[in-house]
């Protein structure tokens, strides 16, 4: 028998949340992002689970390449678009459509031996001054790429620092219609935020990633509650020590909890190593037994320890929900000071995974 910890991935979850992505904007079609092996959830798990997309985006070459092989035929987008020159050797075996943010990208396409026309996403920098062209570029550049002969379809492509504000596309938006203005070419614009609470930056494809794995783009999981968004990741665990508390007592790591009363502790089998972080406080929400109970505590390495007072039936062998349905990764990723994509992507290899 292996530890007691394990992840569970629901694919029902994820082909009803790529449906909710798609009833969110049903006039764009859809990539379904699937970088950073699908979010730590393992592409090789999840991608057929998602094959009602219109396409996959994602980073790496060995990524899109895994897709190829496994028989996906539809569109696949390299959102940083290629690295070095040589991988368009790669671009144009596999058919991949890419970014392309760089001059030097340019030439690399002007000189590249292609067997057929590369589609390519013209990558413009909506003011986040990351990737990208700056805006009054647009003409010039979608110019000299209209010009090769290797060059295909032509999308413009942006990402926006701030939609998770109300008021944060207004400007970036503006920019970006200022600068495509007769320029008749598709355009993609928008995230999970954008997909979910901005209709007005939807246009012909809609990126979204992360409420496919139905966490909340906004770090806030109420914001995603009336969504229908289910999550697809579970960790779970099993207590696997009990201690009983005097007042006074301390438990763990620098003695980071002290208890006031009596009380019983549960020793869980999970720890940072996993994948669960390191700066959970004390009070981060875990569920045993099906009761909402909390983090009391250091995070250690392969143990974290738990608050037993609402559940006095729990006792060795309970179950133990890190995150999932009841425990919302979101609340866990806020209490711990970082958002639900880290906590998602920084599952361990060390931890099992059932896919149901
Ligand atoms: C990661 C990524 C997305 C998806 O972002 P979510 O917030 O997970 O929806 C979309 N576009 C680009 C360019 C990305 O890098």
């Amino acid at each position: 028998m292996s530890r007691p910890v394990f992840a569970t991935i629901d694919r029902q979850a994820l082909r009803h949340n790529l449906a909710i992505a798609r009833h969110a904007a049903p006039d764009a079609r859809v990539w379904s992002v699937v970088k950073a092996n699908a979010y730590g959830h393992g592409l090789s798990r999840v991608w057929e689970s998602l094959s009602e997309t219109d396409g996959f985006a994602l980073l790496n070459m060995e990524e899109a390449i895994l897709l190829r092989d496994s028989g996906w035929r539809k569109p696949i987008l390299l959102l940083e678009g290629f690295f070095y020159p040589e991988d368009l050797v790669l671009i144009d075996r596999y058919r991949l459509t890419t970014s392309v943010h760089s001059n030097w990208q340019i030439k690399a396409l002007a000189e590249a031996q292609l067997s057929a026309q590369v589609d390519i996403y013209l990558k413009i920098n909506s003011g986040m001054n990351r990737l990208g062209f700056r805006p009054e570029q647009a003409h010039s550049v979608y110019r000299k790429l209209r010009a090769l002969p290797g060059i295909g379809d032509i999308t413009l492509m942006a990402h926006f620092a701030d939609a998770e504000n109300p008021d944060g596309l207004v400007a970036p938006l503006q920019r970006i219609e200022r600068a495509a203005e007769g320029l008749a070419i598709p355009r993609s614009l928008s995230n999970s935020v954008c997909t979910l609470w901005h209709p007005e930056a939807h246009y012909d494809w809609v990126r979204p990633g992360i409420i496919l794995y139905g966490a909340s783009p906004s770090g806030d999981w109420q914001d995603i509650a009336s969504t229908g968004l289910k999550p697809v990741m579970t960790l779970n665990s099993e207590i696997i020590g009990i201690q009983q508390l005097s007042p006074g007592d301390s438990v763990g790591y620098g003695y980071r909890y002290h208890a006031q009363q009596a009380q019983r502790i549960g020793v869980v089998a999970c720890g940072y190593a996993d994948g669960y972080p390191r700066r959970a406080p004390n009070g981060t929400l875990v569920c045993v037994d099906g009761v909402m109970t909390q983090v009391v505590g250091t995070v250690s390495m392969d143990m974290i320890t738990v608050d037993l007072t609402p559940c006095p039936q729990a006792g060795i062998g309970s179950k133990v929900e890190l995150w999932g349905e009841q425990v919302k990764i979101d609340r866990v990723a806020k209490a711990a000071g970082t958002v639900g994509y880290e906590l998602m992507c920084a599952l361990a290899p060390r931890v099992p995974v059932k896919v149901i």
